[in-house]
C-alpha cells in the first residue's frame, strides 16, 4: 500500500511539475475542483503547553482529487496564488472552517471555548474588502470574532503598505492575528512593533532542528523573548517529540501543534478527537 501511494504522488508530481500539464490545464482542474466540491478542510489541534489540552485547530485546506486521493495544498496552493483562484479557495476555508467550529461550539460544551485559525496569503490580504469579507463570514456563521486567528506571513504583511491599517481594523473586530512561520522572513523589530499582532508561529524548521542544532535553539528561545516583550504569545509549529516538547516548555513557550499531538484531521476525526481528548 506503501509503494501504491508513492507511485501516486510521483504520478501527480510529474503531472504537475512537466509539460504535459500546464499551468493553465492545473488551473482548469483546479476550477473544476472548486466547482465538484472536492476541496476539504483538515484540522489540527493546538494545544496548551501548560495544561495539555486543546486550544484550538488550524485549518488547512486539502484537494480530494477523484483519482490521485488527497492532495497536499504544497501542489496546488502555488498555482491558486498565482492563478487568483486563491481567493475564491481562501474564502471557502474561511466559511467552511467558521461554520464547522460554530456547529461544535452548539454540539459540545467543550468547543465552546476553541478558536480556528486560518490562513490568509498575501493576495487576499491585499484584497480591498478583506474586512468586510470577514465580518460578513462571521455573521453568516454565527461564529463570534475572538474565535477567529487569521494567520498572515510576514511577506504578506511587509509588502504591503496599507497592512498597519489593515490589521488595526481586524483588531477593531477583535479578530485575532498570527504571523505564521516566524523567523524565516525578514521583519524588521521595528516594524512588527507597529502592528497588533497577538501571536507569533515559530516557524516549524527551527522546531525540528532545535535538538540538534544550537543556533537554531537560539532562534526559538530569541522568538520566544521577543514575543513576550512585545505582549504577545507563541505557538511552535511541528512538534514531532517529547524531547522538543519538554524544551519548548522550559522555554516557557505557551502553545504548540505538531505530529506528536496529532496530524491534521478530516472533521469526522476532529469531532471524535474533540469527545474522547487526546
Ligand atoms: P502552514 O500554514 O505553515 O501549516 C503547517 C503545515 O505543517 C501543515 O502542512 C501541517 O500539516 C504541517 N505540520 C504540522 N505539524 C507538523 C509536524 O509535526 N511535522 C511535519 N512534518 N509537518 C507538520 P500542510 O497542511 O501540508 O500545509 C502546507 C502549507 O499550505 C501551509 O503551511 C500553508 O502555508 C498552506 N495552506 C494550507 N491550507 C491553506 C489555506 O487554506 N489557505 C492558504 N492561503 N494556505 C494554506
Ligand atoms: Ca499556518
Ligand atoms: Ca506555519
Ligand atoms: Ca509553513
Amino acid at each position: 500500500a506503501k509503494e501504491h501511494g508513492k507511485a501516486r504522488s510521483a504520478l501527480f508530481d510529474t503531472a504537475m511539475y512537466n509539460q504535459a500539464m500546464s499551468l493553465l490545464q492545473l488551473e482548469m482542474a483546479l476550477r473544476w475542483a472548486i466547482e465538484r466540491q472536492e476541496l476539504r478542510v483538515y484540522y489540527q489541534p493546538i494545544v496548551s503547553l501548560t495544561t495539555g489540552r486543546i486550544i484550538g485547530f488550524e485549518a488547512l485546506v486539502r484537494w480530494l482529487h477523484p483519482e490521485q486521493g488527497l492532495v497536499s495544498p504544497a501542489q496546488f496552493i502555488p498555482v491558486a496564488e498565482e492563478t487568483g483562484l486563491i481567493i475564491p479557495i481562501g474564502q471557502w476555508v474561511l466559511y467552511e472552517s467558521c461554520r464547522q467550529l460554530r456547529q461544535w461550539q452548539t454540539q459540545f460544551p467543550t468547543a465552546s471555548t476553541l478558536t480556528i485559525s486560518v490562513n490568509l496569503s498575501s493576495k487576499q490580504f491585499s484584497q480591498p474588502n478583506l474586512v468586510a469579507q470577514v465580518e460578513q463570514v462571521l455573521k453568516d456563521t454565527g461564529l463570534s470574532s475572538n474565535h477567529l486567528k487569521l494567520e498572515i506571513t510576514e511577506s504578506g504583511i511587509m509588502n504591503n503598505a496599507e497592512s498597519a491599517a489593515l490589521l488595526r481594523q481586524f483588531q477593531a473586530l477583535k479578530v485575532h492575528l498570527c504571523i505564521d512561520d516566524f523567523g524565516t522572513g525578514y521583519s524588521s523589530l521595528s516594524r512588527l512593533r507597529q502592528f497588533p499582532i497577538n501571536t507569533l508561529k515559530i516557524d516549524r524548521s527551527f522546531v525540528s532542528t532545535m535538538r540538534e542544532a544550537v543556533e537554531d535553539a537560539e532562534v526559538v528561545q530569541a522568538i520566544i523573548t521577543l514575543a513576550h516583550n512585545l505582549g504577545m504569545d507563541v505557538v511552535a509549529e511541528g512538534i514531532e517529540t517529547a524531547e522538543q516538547l519538554a524544551h519548548l516548555r522550559r522555554l516557557h513557550c505557551e502553545q504548540g501543534q505538531g505530529y506528536f499531538f496529532s496530524k491534521p484531521l478530516n472533521s469526522q476525526a476532529a469531532e471524535t478527537l474533540l469527545i474522547a481528548g487526546f
